[in-house]
């Protein structure tokens, strides 16, 4: 729902002020439209529901994995397409992936949303509105800005959108943004955020070389700045530093490349989460032996490490995996 549009059609209305948080209150706690917003005059709920689209986005498809895993492709009211995806653990635990802009303009050569159009970025209602709809479906209570974009490149609309997850029943600590680094919003988020959001770094690389070539976003913001800016946040919040660090075959995922790793992280402000290679073309992805192997180093040098759960592999909804086409549409688009 445009909240903007929301205050402005009450005021104009001269409708009290209460009403828009009554309004945001129900759509906050699931409600599937305004019809069902019974403490508003009827009156009321008819004029809106002509005059402010319940949702900024249109579902265009939702796949649902074998284990449970959502990604509905949504668009936006101009076209863009948006994906987001809903995790359901055994334990209860619901946990949404955001879209912080539709498409991304970076080009990480492991991740297929780089490889599509970049589109735009997302206001902070087409965000939250990816999380209203997973909440109409189910309560949820996690959320990670890792789906489609660079949060830190949007990061007005990401913390906007952030600071009203609470209503939904997401908290602060339970909100988690990933950044490749990009230093100027890292900056803003470590100097100004001070709710208790997580903080994780996509890293993938121990050193500058490597992660210049798999990402070239590193030739901007050198690796030594935006790990010394996270280790800011670190400390100042005494709340580790997620990282994430994919695991590619031959290229990044030697135990010498692990020591390195150990030796720049430190034992006290990161925590590693060693990620499965989801395949999106360009590389084979580690073996089991080898991310054990490499997890082994990072025991052993005492940096906390854990392996991420790969889900939703099968409908294109794990990490990296997130861009709007089937495989072979992309083809087709990239080859015209
Ligand atoms: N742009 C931000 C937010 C997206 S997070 C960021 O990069 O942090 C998406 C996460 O999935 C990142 O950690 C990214 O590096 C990881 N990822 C990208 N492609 C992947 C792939 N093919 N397999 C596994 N993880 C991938």
């Amino acid at each position: 729902m445009d909240l903007t549009l929301l205050e402005t059609t009450l005021r104009e209305r001269g409708e009290p002020a209460f009403r828009a948080k009554q309004v945001w209150e129900w759509t906050a706690r699931g409600a599937d439209g305004y019809e069902a917003m019974t403490n508003l005059p009827r009156a009321l709920r008819e004029e809106l529901a002509g005059a402010v689209p319940f949702s900024t986005l249109t579902v265009e498809t939702e796949r649902e994995a074998r284990d449970g895993t959502v990604k509905t492709l949504f668009r936006t009211a101009d076209g863009h397409p948006v994906e987001a995806v809903l995790m359901q653990y055994r334990d209860g635990r619901r946990s949404l992936c955001l879209s912080s802009q539709s498409g991304c303009p970076l080009t990480c050569t492991f991740c297929a949303t780089g490889s599509m159009a970049f589109g735009r970025n997302l206001t902070a209602s087409e965000i939250l509105d990816q999380a209203l709809h997973f909440r109409r479906r189910t309560e949820v209570d996690h959320a990670v800005f890792m789906g489609m974009g660079e949060p830190m490149l949007n990061l007005d609309e990401v913390l906007a959108a952030a600071r009203r997850l609470p209503d939904v029943g997401i908290t602060h600590r339970r909100t988690t943004i990933s950044t490749v680094g990009w230093l100027p919003g890292l900056t803003r988020f470590v100097d100004e955020v001070e709710e208790p959001i997580r903080l994780a770094l996509s890293l993938h690389a121990p050193d500058d070389a490597l992660r210049s070539r798999i990402m070239p976003v590193n030739d901007r913001y050198p690796l030594r700045d935006v790990v010394a800016e996270c280790r800011r946040h670190a400390r100042a919040t005494n709340r580790r530093v997620y990282v994430e660090y994919v695991m590619l075959a031959g290229v990044n995922d030697s135990p010498e490349q692990a020591r390195a790793l150990a030796e720049l992280l430190g034992r006290d402000d990161f925590k590693v989460n060693l990620i499965p290679y989801n395949p999106t073309g360009l590389y084979d992805g580690s073996s089991r032996d080898r991310i054990a192997a490499f997890k082994a180093v990072l025991d052993r040098a005492h940096v906390p490490a854990t392996v991420r759960l790969t889900r939703g592999r099968d409908i294109e909804a794990a990490c990296g995996q997130l861009a709007a086409a089937p495989k072979r549409e992309r083809a087709a688009v990239s080859r015209s």
